[in-house]
């Protein structure tokens, strides 16, 4: 695939897409580059009204088209057109996803769009394999669940995959026969756009997808609130999701998926393969620098094993390349913006003001863009903001335990419960962790996502309600109705 192109020149898609069409608005809300802070254009901000507009052309289109009361295999047929066209349109994306965001463009095709148009094709073959069911009632009566679709999913995603996320809303709401209204990230619309344009285009009828651009607070809230929206769908930070929950308290009651922040703890057993875990852990925490909501950021090693875990840690966060997200030679993402650099500093310079130690990192990095250095603290405790904060930059905390007891009290956070790791060789003792562990995914000896897209994700606490990807997203999706007819 020949990427290289001139981030100068790209043309960006301007507008909100709304009914199949780019609607002009003025373009108010100004975007920067992360990997050199040069400005990238400006976006409009869609208030009440044009968010009226959008769940109006939805719901007319979701209706009118017959989307959700079709043969299911409609859509799956054409939802794998769209998938293809995705994965035909790579070049193009990665450009427009590579420019905006901190995701590199060496990964963009074969990670965030193959697994992407992978997961449309998934959600579109559950389309006809998912249903209601008769139910057990006396002979004289038939009882049953019918599912349906809500109408219209309100969907709001964030900014550090934004091709992915966009994937993940998408795909149940349409597989399941929803039109949807989606507001990406205020930072990173553009690649979202152009998704929403190939979903016309590969027969998915025109009003089922809809983006709409603008901030949290006037185009999220219009959106979160609107009395068409059926069910709002929503990954982000756990105090967005909270102003949403409010919205929904306040503007009447509707169902919501929410997906939210984590501070997930990678704990290793003095049995451990530590070359192994010592991989996955700097993998997991140099990948987009850090700004993944399932990051393993906590490292919670056996006092045996802490030291030598430690240096092979610092060797393996070396940050390759550090450079332009749209260069194909870049290895290492920037954070996404000034202000996501200075939180990252800010709180790991009050980690080193509350004790801790630095072993590497803590420093931004001397170059354009907003790059920060792989960093990985030691002797803190539980109070530390390096260890209570989801940081959302490249930065590890290492603390040692002695027993599994402490191991699992050390791994336990207050508020997150999104994801964990465990490595140890002992299979029992990994099914036991795996058992009290306080998360909503809990991987052993690997860390992060397969393709297994059956597995769903969704956090415990305050990490979320509700889950993404598998079945249950689907399901999400879907309404039931119970229906019991005397005969
Ligand atoms: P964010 O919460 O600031 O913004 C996310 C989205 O919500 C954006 O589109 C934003 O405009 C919108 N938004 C903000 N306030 C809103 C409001 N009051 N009402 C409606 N919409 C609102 O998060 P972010 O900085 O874009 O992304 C990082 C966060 O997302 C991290 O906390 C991360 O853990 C989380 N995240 C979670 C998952 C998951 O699967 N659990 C996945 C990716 C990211």
């Amino acid at each position: 695939m020949n990427l290289p192109f001139d981030p100068n020149a790209a043309a960006l898609p301007r507008g909100h897409f709304i009914g199949g069409a780019y609607i002009e608005a003025e373009h108010i809300l100004p975007l920067t580059r992360p990997s050199d802070g040069q400005p990238l254009g400006a976006i409009p901000v869609a208030d009440a009204e044009m968010v009226d507009r959008a769940v109006a052309v939805a719901a007319k289109a979701q209706r009118d088209s017959g989307w959700g009361a079709c043969q299911p295999r409609d859509r799956t047929r054409a939802m794998h057109a769209w998938a293809d066209l995705i994965e035909a349109h790579a070049a193009e994306l990665s450009w427009l996803e590579s420019v905006a965001s901190t995701r590199l463009i060496s990964q963009i095709p074969g990670i965030d769009i193959a697994v992407t148009a992978e997961q449309i094709r998934f959600f579109a073959e559950l389309a006809d394999k998912e249903g209601g069911a008769l139910v057990p009632t006396r002979d004289d009566q038939l009882g049953m669940i019918m599912d349906e679709p809500y109408g219209v999913v309100g969907a709001i995603t964030p900014w550090n995959f934004p091709i992915s996320m966009a994937g993940w809303k998408l795909g149940p709401a349409l597989a399941a026969g929803n039109a949807v209204v989606l507001k990406p990230s205020e930072m990173t619309p553009f690649a979202t756009l152009r998704m929403a344009e190939l979903s016309v285009q590969a027969g998915i009828p025109a009003g089922l997808v809809n983006v709409v651009l603008g901030d949290g607070l006037v185009t999220g809230t219009a959106l979160t609130g609107h009395p068409g929206i059926g069910k709002v769908s929503f990954t982000g930070s756990t105090l967005a999701g909270a102003a949403i929950m409010q919205n929904i308290a306040r503007s009447g009651i509707k169902p919501m998926t929410l997906e939210l922040g984590g501070k997930s703890p990678q704990v290793v057993f003095a049995d451990a393969d530590l070359d192994l875990a010592a991989r996955c852990i700097a993998g997991s925490i140099m990948f987009n620098a850090g700004q993944a909501c399932v990051a393993g950021s906590r490292v919670i090693a056996h006092a045996s094993v802490a030291e030598a875990l430690s240096e092979k840690l610092v060797a393996l966060m070396q940050p390759r390349n550090p450079g332009p997200s749209w260069l194909e030679g870049s290895g290492y993402s920037p954070a996404i913006s000034a202000r996501q650099l200075g939180r990252v500093d800010e709180i790991v310079q009050a980690a080193i003001r509350d004790g801790a130690e630095v072993v590497c990192g803590a420093a931004s990095m001397d170059r354009p863009g907003f790059f920060y250095q792989p960093t990985l603290l030691r002797g803190v405790d539980q109070k530390n903001p390096a260890v209570t904060e989801e940081i959302f930059g490249p930065v590890l905390t290492l603390q040692s335990f002695t027993d599994d007891d402490e191991a699992l009290a050390l791994a336990d956070h207050p508020t997150y419960g999104l994801a964990a790791g465990v490595y140890t060789r002992d299979l029992s003792r990994a099914i036991r962790v795996t058992r009290a562990l306080q998360a909503g995914t809990v991987w052993v000896n690997r860390y992060g996502r397969s393709r297994d897209h059956i597995l769903p994700t969704g956090g415990y606490k305050s990490s979320g309600l509700g889950k993404d990807l598998g079945r249950e997203a689907y399901h999400a999706n879907r309404r039931s109705k119970s229906v019991l007819i005397d005969l």
